[in-house]
C-alpha cells in the first residue's frame, strides 16, 4: 500500500501515516520542527537513516505547501550530540 497521509498538523510539527512498499504495514513518520524527523522503521530504529518513508511524507508535504529539512531526530541529549560532533578524541 503506497499511501502517504497527514495525521496531523499543529504549531509543534507534523504526523504522518506512511504505507509500505512490501506488505500493508502502516509506519508512523513524525516531523518536529525543533528536533526533525522521526520513523517507527527499523532503518530509522537501528541505523538513524533518513528513510524511504520520511522522504514520502516530505514530498507529501511540499505539496501542501511545506517545505521541511532532512533534519533528523537522533534521540540524544545534548552532551551526546556534542560528542558526536567533536569526535571521539581527547577521552
Ligand atoms: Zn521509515
Amino acid at each position: 500500500m503506497n499511501y502517504v497521509e497527514i495525521i496531523l498538523k499543529d504549531e509543534e510539527g507534523i504526523i504522518f501515516h506512511v504505507g509500505s512498499d512490501s506488505s500493508n504495514f502502516t509506519h508512523t513518520v513524525s516531523y518536529d520542527y525543533i528536533d526533525g524527523w522521526w520513523c517507527s522503521c527499523e532503518q530509522y530504529t537501528y541505523r538513524r537513516c533518513f528513510c524511504k518513508h520520511m522522504q514520502r511524507a516530505r514530498e507529501c508535504a511540499e505539496k501542501e505547501g511545506i517545505v521541511l529539512d532532512d533534519n533528523i531526530f537522533l534521540g540524544l541529549d545534548d552532551a551526546e550530540k556534542e560528542e558526536l560532533e567533536v569526535g571521539s578524541y581527547g577521552g
